[in-house]
């Protein structure tokens, strides 16, 4: 199954792609995950995105979307994938409809991830995340023991450069601009499902499971 996550930063799209890996192993396509990488090991595609992400702005759409064609042509994504991330803007989803076209796939489900304002603010300041494993917690809703330090592996939780407050505000500003008309743009593909994220991840995996297995 092809999936696109859609949803405000925070809204848990990452956990629900964590969770959606376990139970069905499909690839999880995060293009924020991609693009951080490439800014820790410094890559010219990192040193570009970096000004964009710190400022809680958008890298252009052509850098992104040539990142996801690139990676839904290996063949892992065969098999389905989840994109989380991405499309962020029209021009990325008209883009990702005609190369998915081209190799004769679709998007069989776009899942909104729906939850408040202010409880996004809090949750993406609280959000740690391992450096090691790339495990996500939260200091507020599932703390680690030591909250230094991954549970399940050890490695140093770190918070992410634009998880500050003032970033946190500019990047919801973006996503109303420019990504949430998106959930109009696939309820007109009748392939939208909408879903509140204001309920304990168990909760909201069930819907999610109801989605995928139908
Ligand atoms: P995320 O981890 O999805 O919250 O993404 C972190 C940051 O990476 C965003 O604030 C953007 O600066 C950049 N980014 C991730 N995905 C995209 C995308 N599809 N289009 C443009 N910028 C993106």
């Amino acid at each position: 199954m092809n999936i696109v996550l859609l949803g405000a930063p925070g809204a848990g799209k990452g956990t629900q792609a964590e969770k959606m890996i376990e139970e069905w192993g499909i690839p999880h396509i995060s293009t924020g995950d991609i693009l951080r990488s490439s800014v820790q090991e410094g890559t010219p595609l990192g040193l570009q995105a970096k000004e964009y992400m710190d400022a809680g702005e958008l890298v252009p759409d052509l850098v992104v979307i040539g990142l996801v064609k690139s990676r839904l042509g290996e063949p892992d994504a065969d098999k389905g994938f989840i994109l989380d991330g991405f499309p962020r803007t029209e021009a990325q989803a008209e883009a990702l409809d005609e190369a998915l076209a081209e190799m004769e796939k679709r998007i069989d489900a776009a899942i909104s991830i729906d939850v408040d304002r202010d409880v996004i603010v809090e949750r993406l300041t609280a959000r740690r995340t391992c450096r090691d494993c790339g495990k996500i917690y939260s200091l507020i809703n599932d703390p680690p023991a030591d909250p230094a330090k991954c549970d399940e592996c050890g490695g140093e939780l770190h918070q992410r450069d634009d998880d500050t407050e003032a970033t946190v505000r500019n990047r919801l500003e973006v996503y109303d601009r420019s990504t949430a008309p998106l959930v109009d743009y696939y309820r007109s593909k009748g392939v939208l499902h909408v879903l509140s994220g204001d309920r304990p991840v168990d909760a909201v995996f069930d819907d999610v499971r109801r989605i995928v297995e139908g």
